[in-house]
């Protein structure tokens, strides 16, 4: 089985997933948890250099593409031999962040990005993907808590930028309720995993 936690930054990913992960461990299944971008030495590599956040940074197609690159050798490498062992892989983010964020924060027409996946992807989707959703209010604080003082990794977005990316990631949960399953991402952390264990009960 193949599960990507998606959201905005401050959301809960990283602290779900390994909930998630110990919670399914415990029912005796082997869990590969993973993040993008990154999750195999190639893939890290680009998202390095996509954080870098030096010289005049990356455009975004230019992002689109290494984030695509980075996702194929992510899927050739380490995913894909998983799912065929039997093992459930457990990623944070995946595909749906490149809409969100190439997409509906720079621009890029989802068909493309789309495209990119079926070419350095051969389009594989998760099984159920999980939305962490959360109001703007409650992820500054969580930021601010985090001692990061700012919502994204890469310099130069402002909130109008990440109020595109929540719609997006909204957007496209609407128009897949068959994958996407919506999870309010507030309250404390045992409430949000509670949510999302029966959120993946039925696989
Ligand atoms: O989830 P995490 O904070 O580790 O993500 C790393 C950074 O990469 C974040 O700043 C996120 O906004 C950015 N990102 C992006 N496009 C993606 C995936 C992540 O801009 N497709």
């Amino acid at each position: 089985r193949f599960i990507a936690l998606e959201g905005g930054e401050g959301v809960g990913k990283s602290t779900q997933l390994r909930l998630l992960a110990q919670a399914l461990q415990a029912d005796g299944h082997v869990v590969v948890t993973t993040r993008e971008p990154g999750g195999t030495p190639g893939a890290e590599a680009i998202r390095a250099m996509v954080l870098a956040n030096e010289g005049e940074g990356w455009g975004p197609r230019a992002e689109a593409l290494l984030f695509a690159a980075a996702r194929a050798d992510h899927v050739d490498r380490l995913i894909r031999p998983a799912l065929e062992r039997g093992e459930w892989v457990l990623t944070d983010r995946y595909l749906d962040s490149s809409r969100a964020y190439q997409g509906g924060g720079s621009g890029l027409s989802d068909d493309d990005i789309l495209a990119l996946h079926r070419i350095g992807s051969e389009g594989l989707l998760p099984d159920r993907t999980i939305l962490l959703t959360l109001d703007p209010e409650e992820t500054a604080r969580r930021l601010t808590l985090r001692d990061e003082g700012r919502a994204d990794r890469i310099g130069g977005r402002d909130a109008a930028y990440h109020a595109r990316v929540a719609a997006a990631f909204r957007r496209f949960a609407e128009a897949e309720p068959h994958r996407f399953t919506l999870v309010d991402a507030s309250g404390t952390p045992e409430s949000v995993h509670a949510r999302i264990l029966s959120a993946v009960s039925g696989l």
